[in-house]
């Protein structure tokens, strides 16, 4: 699914300069369910947005689906993210005064240019999957964290997208919550077949992951 060869990534210039990635190398096949970790300042959140396409590499190889990012244009970039790739935050950013619903297909529909019955169906399925059939007329300000963050994960599926990229999507949430949301992510990744890459500095959430990838002075350890 994703392939990075020797990916380097600094920021600043001159004194001011950090090296964050300094040489990632790291495969993820489809239907992957991964944890990223790595000490704060390591990375973690700068790979998730070059993994994502929010930002660029300064160097090094990275590839999606066969498709080579590094060279891709930035209208191409849009148009790959939209379509392949999914976001969960550590903050939901859910628009306060649109309903659960609204909120998940909100998204989709701006870029569709209108909001279809399609995506009204798939909105009204996901919000079912993550066990909100009954609060998706709610406004999200009328939601508790925990059902805040289950909207989040159905908007970033509605799409279904191959990949989707969780940075610390528990980090804001109790122990029950939290353990609820993995559930949540691992069965979204049984039945739906997508791919996640979760940064999280719990190890119990980590423990949950097929995986664990570890950044350590800018390289998979
Ligand atoms: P945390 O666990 O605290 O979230 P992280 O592993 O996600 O940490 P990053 O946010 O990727 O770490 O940051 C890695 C390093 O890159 C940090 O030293 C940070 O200061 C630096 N950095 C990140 N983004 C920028 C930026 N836009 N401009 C300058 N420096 C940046
Ligand atoms: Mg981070």
């Amino acid at each position: 699914l994703v392939e990075l060869r020797d990916l380097r990534k600094g920021f600043g210039e001159g004194e001011a300069r950090t090296e964050v990635l300094k040489g990632v190398t790291l495969s993820l096949p489809q239907r992957e369910f991964a944890a990223l970790l790595g000490p704060s300042g390591s990375g973690k959140s700068t790979l998730l947005s070059i993994m994502g396409t929010l930002m660029k590499a300064d160097s090094g190889e990275h590839l999606m689906l066969g498709k080579d990012l590094m060279a891709a244009q930035d209208a191409e970039l849009t148009d790959f993210r939209n379509r392949r790739i999914g976001f969960v935050f550590q903050f939901h950013h859910l628009f306060p005064d649109l309903t659960a619903l609204e909120n998940v297909i909100f998204p989709a529909a701006v870029r569709a240019g209108r909001e279809t019955s399609e995506q009204k169906a798939r909105g009204r399925l996901l919000l079912e999957r993550v066990g909100l059939a009954h609060r998706m007329n709610f406004r999200a300000t009328a939601l508790s964290g925990g059902q805040k963050q289950r909207v989040a994960i159905a908007r970033a599926l509605m799409n279904q997208p191959s990949l989707v990229l969780a940075d610390e999507p528990t980090g804001n949430l109790d122990r029950e919550n939290a353990d609820q949301v993995m559930e949540l992510l691992a069965e979204m990744n049984r039945e739906e077949g997508t791919a996640f890459l979760i940064s999280t500095h719990d190890a119990e959430i980590a423990a949950a992951c097929h995986r664990r990838i570890t950044l350590n002075d800018g390289r998979v350890a």
